[in-house]
This record gives structure tokens, sequence and C-alpha cells, in this order.
């Protein structure tokens, strides 16, 4: 163990994919014997909580700030305000943010407003329209502003740092943790062609064996051998008729390719169970699953033929597992994925998405193509990185 080091962490996250970003940060900082002190905001409930325990996270305080219904406004009140009492009995040096959530804001502003430095994960990223992904880009944008030290995960990102007037100084170029995480928990589930065993760590004791879940694993056998297509939709920009056609776009894909299948894992909102339940519901081929946990998703997507995704955190797996990726949204602040070759944008014209499956189906240069390039989001080292920037300057 290293030299215990002065500073206080506190790391916080509320929802899904922060914890997958930062549970390599947590493990990190404590291996390297660094005060640190794990907050959940819970502003997802259980979608989050099968991540920790996979993610072998404990948290030390949960703010249990999250509510049915709730708006941007009720996080970030309830954040703010559970945080600033928690702060007093925990006088952390620094507070940890990870992206663009409404829980990674409120502890921005609440740490500012006491005096405590703000480090942030994945900083720099930009759609370039203040407005979408909403409210994720304000949130991203403000907190930039907000925060001392920025670990941006692409030299990209630091760039959008320094036209934004943050000092060099502030910014370490580290790699994304989402790589990290997929990379070990990929490992820990068995073959894979991108997981390198110099990505493990040797001293890390979360390198146990995992598996498949049943459920998964009959879906999987049932799908081998056909082109499977792994779906996730559920942000607030498909909702509505974006949503509904391109739902009916790969209703009609599958029904039409008896050698295609569907996998989706519905995200709970009821804006997205309700179009699913009435369009996919009791199709061929179609498999509607509930939300997986880390590892079961990680298994689809090395298994899928093709990912259709609106979600973020997918644009940088995609990359990492060589998987070739339609991207349902109009802008991405993930350009890399895009440059790199492997995601598409699809926009939110279903028109689009039908002939962009049609072009996968007929010709799988591309397809095949996306195995072989380099990722840009990282090697699996960022947490190191995140934790070294922050030793130096925190
Ligand atoms: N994910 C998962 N199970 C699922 C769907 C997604 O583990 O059923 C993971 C996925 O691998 C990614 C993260 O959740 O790392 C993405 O979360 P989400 O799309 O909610 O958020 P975003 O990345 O768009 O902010």
């Amino acid at each position: 163990m290293e030299k215990p080091h002065r500073s206080h962490v506190l790391i916080l996250f509320g929802t899904r994919p922060e914890i997958i970003k930062l549970a390599p940060v947590i493990h990190e900082l404590k291996a390297r014997g660094i005060g640190t002190k794990v907050v959940s905001s819970s502003q997802h409930t259980h979608l989050l909580r099968p991540f920790l325990k996979m993610l072998d996270v404990t948290v030390d305080h949960d703010l249990k700030a999250g509510k049915a219904n709730q708006g941007p406004n009720d996080v970030c009140s309830r954040v703010v305000a559970k945080l600033d009492v928690l702060f007093q009995a925990e006088k952390p040096d620094v507070v940890l943010v990870q992206g663009d959530t409404t829980t990674a804001l409120a502890g921005a502003i609440a740490a500012f407003n006491r005096g405590i430095k703000v480090g942030h994960v994945e900083a720099g990223l930009r759609s370039g329209n203040r407005l979408s992904p909403f409210p994720e880009e304000m949130n991203r944008r403000l907190i930039s502003q907000i925060a001392d030290l920025h670990f941006a995960a692409t030299a990209d990102n630091r760039n959008v740092l320094i036209k934004e007037g943050i000092s060099r100084r502030q910014i370490s170029v580290t790699g994304n943790p989402v790589v990290d995480s997929l990379t070990n928990i990929s490992e820990r589930l068995g073959q894979n062609r991108r997981s390198g065993k110099k990505y493990l760590n040797k001293s890390d004791k979360h390198n146990s064996p995992l598996a498949v879940s049943g459920q998964i694993q009959k879906i999987l056998d049932i799908t081998s051998g056909q082109r499977s297509v792994l779906l996730t939709t559920h942000r607030r920009e498909s909702f509505g008729e974006t949503m509904s056609g391109n739902l009916c776009v790969l209703r009609d894909f599958i029904a039409k390719h008896d050698d295609t299948a569907l996998l989706f894992p519905v995200h709970p909102n009821p804006n997205v169970r309700k179009v699913t339940e009435e369009i996919l519901s009791g199709q061929e081929r179609v498999f509607l699953l509930e939300p997986l946990d880390y590892k079961d998703f990680i298994a689809v997507m090395r298994s899928a033929w093709l990912i259709v995704s609106d979600s973020g955190g997918v644009q940088e797996e995609a990359p990492t597992l060589g998987k070739p990726l339609l991207v349902l949204r109009e802008n991405t602040e993930r350009p890399e994925a895009v440059r790199s070759g492997v995601a598409r944008l699809v926009g939110s014209d279903p028109k689009r998405l039908k002939k962009m499956l049609t072009e996968c189906y007929e010709d799988e240069t591309w397809v095949r193509s996306v195995k072989k390039v380099k990722n840009p989001f990282g090697n699996g080292q960022a947490a190191k990185k995140i934790v070294d920037f922050l030793k130096k300057n925190a």
C-alpha cells in the first residue's frame, strides 16, 4: 500500500452509468490507501442496486434522494440539501462526480458552495446543442465551469475544455473508466478477443470469475448462429413518434429476416414500456427483457451482430468490444466513436433506421470491419491515471 494521502475524497453517484464508471476509481483509491467515502444519491433505485453488488461497491451514505416521477429540479434540490448536511460531518477535501447527471451537477454545486474542490470524471463531452440531450448537455457544461480537476477521456474532450477557458494544468487525459469496468467484467466472464490480459491489474481483488444468468444463457443459446440485434432506447429525445417508429422498423426487419433476432432490455420508464408492449410483444424472435445487470448486458453485447442504441455509455462500450453500433440520436457528444468507424448516427427519422438496417444485412462489410478498430476511449488504465492526477493536485 502507498503512503496514506492526506486528502479525503468523497465520491458521488446516483445512476447506473455513473457507478459503472466510478467503481474502478473507488477500488483504485481504496487500494492506494486514500481516505474515500462512497455516497449514492439513489437517483436511480431499482436500476442501481444490482450494479453495486456486481461491481463490489459498498455505499457509506445513501442520500435516498430518488422519488417516483421526479424532475431534474426535484433531484437537484434534494441532493444539494442532503449533501450540504453530509459535508458538515465528512468534511471532504475533494468531491468526485462523473458525467452529466443531475446528481453530478448537484454534487458540484453543493461542493462549490462549501469551498470543496470538485473533480469531474468524463469531462469535456459536448453535443453542441444545449437542449440535447436534456438536461445532460447543460449539466456537463455547468459542471465544467465549477470543477477544479477535469478528467478528460480523450484528447478531443481536453481540447473542448481548453477552448472554454479551462487551464491545461487542471486537465488530465485519462481514457474513460468504462473501459476498465467493461474489460474487467468481460475477462471474468471468459474469453473475449479484445480483453487482453494486459488490462488486468494483478493486485485487483475484483477478479473472481462470473457467469451469465441462466435466463440470458438460454436466450444466447436459442439465438446462437442468428444475427442478433441488441436494442436499448430510453432517452427523452426518443420518446413519442421517433421511438414508436423505430420499434416498428425493428419489428418489421426481424419479421422479414428469419435469421435475425432482437434482444431488448426494456427500460422501466413508462414512456418506453407502453410503446414496447404495443409494438413488440408477442413477435417471433423478439426477446423483451428486464434491464440486465452489467455482466449479462456485456454477454449480450458480445454476442450481438449489431447494436442499436440511444445510450451514451454504449457508444463507448461498442468500440471496446469491437461491435458495430447504430446510434438512435441526431447528434453525439462522443464523435470519437463515429470517427473510429464503429458507430453510425441514425438521426430521428425511422426511415433512416430502416435503410441502415437493410444495408447492414445486405452487405456486411462495415459490420465485420469494426472488429479491427482501435478503441478511442482508452486501454483500461483510466482509474489509475485519475488517481495519479488526483494525488498530485488535490
Ligand atoms: N446497461 C446495462 N444493462 C442494461 C442496459 C444498459 O448494464 O440493461 C449499461 C450499459 O452497458 C451502459 C450503461 O448501462 O454502460 C448505460 O446506461 P444508460 O444508457 O442508462 O445511460 P447513458 O450511458 O446513456 O448515460
